[in-house]
């Protein structure tokens, strides 16, 4: 058996960019360990949950679409944390002798790709990625979002404007968090974009094979910043229509890049002193995963 055995399961799971980031943490820290991608039917998720722990796995990441599923199944025979329960989905699971923990890193990476995107290129007293008190337009209202405003309130955000093209899972959403979330209709959303600082599409448009987010962004503030989860391609339309306005852009692979970093952690080496709390997501891992998406 493997020392340290570690997996992204989903289906199907053969782009994952998972694997990838991890052997690239291994490598640099120098850490015996594995890495794998396992393809996990629908109707083959829970018996793989009742072996990860004979079959030696310290833990996995969890993809599509597994996220609420396992949320559902570790909440009822094991352990979550109150992020995954509130936010309802894991994509991460530990092994901490034969109890299973679920959490959820999404909504970190979210927040530390954006923080990181704030503060990039400001220097001295200017460096600011504070999100206290600022107004941001969320479009989209799946599962992505969901972890998104988790963050966004745990960071103090004044105010989320909310918009999807299904009105319904907008305002479920705004009623489960029931903090200061404003749903918007989305043929109406350019109508908001003045009050906001932080614009981020959460949806699947953009993405390659998919209809771009057509939005007009001139009623935008100069100074908001406009970000996108969408990771491929890295630079989506919204984002590149952003730039031509002048806005400071940020884009997918960073939440991509920094979900995994509390995921390794709790997998690999808690105590590993190579790196103090967490991996460090550099230049030169992201170089390396983006060699992997072309
Ligand atoms: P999801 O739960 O299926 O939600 C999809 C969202 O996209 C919904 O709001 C849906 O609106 C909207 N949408 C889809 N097609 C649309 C269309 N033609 N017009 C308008 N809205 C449309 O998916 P998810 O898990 O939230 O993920 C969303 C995207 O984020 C995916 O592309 C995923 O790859 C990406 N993602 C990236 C990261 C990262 O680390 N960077 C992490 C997680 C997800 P309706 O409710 O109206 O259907």
């Amino acid at each position: 058996m493997l020392k340290n055995n570690a997996c992204v399961i989903g289906y199907p799971i053969h782009h994952s960019l998972s694997p990838r980031i991890h052997s690239f943490w291994l490598n640099a820290y120098n850490i015996e360990g594995n890495y794998s991608r396992e393809e996990v039917r629908p109707d083959d998720l829970t018996m793989f949950l009742n072996t990860m722990v004979e079959k030696g796995f310290k833990g996995c990441n969890v993809t599509i679409p597994h996220k609420e599923k396992v949320k559902d199944f570790l909440e009822e025979h094991h352990w979550i944390d109150s992020a995954a329960r509130k936010i309802g989905a894991v994509n991460t699971i530990k092994v901490v002798g034969e109890q299973l923990q679920g959490f959820n890193t999404d909504f970190y990476g979210f927040m530390a790709s954006l923080k990181a995107g704030l503060a990039e290129g400001l220097e001295g007293e200017k460096k600011c990625d504070d999100l206290y008190g600022k107004k941001v337009m969320v479009i989209g209202a799946g599962g992505a979002a969901r972890g998104i405003i988790y963050g966004l309130f745990n960071d103090l955000v004044d105010k989320v404007i909310l918009t999807n093209r299904t009105q319904e899972k907008a305002d479920k959403l705004a009623a489960d968090f029931g903090q200061k979330i404003e749903v918007v209709p989305w043929e109406k959303k350019t109508d908001y974009l003045s009050d906001v600082d932080v614009l981020v599409n959460t949806t699947s448009l953009g993405m390659i094979g998919q209809p771009p987010l057509e939005m007009d962004l001139d009623g935008l503030l100069e100074t908001a910043v406009v970000t996108d989860i969408i990771f491929n391609p890295l630079h989506t339309e919204l984002l590149m229509d952003a730039r031509k306005n002048g806005h400071k852009i940020i884009d997918g692979l960073g939440m991509l890049l920094h979900q995994a970093a509390p995921a390794f952690k709790h997998f690999y080496d808690p105590e590993n002193e190579a790196f103090h709390g967490l991996p460090e997501v550099t230049d030169a891992l992201r170089n390396y995963v983006l060699e992997g998406l072309r």
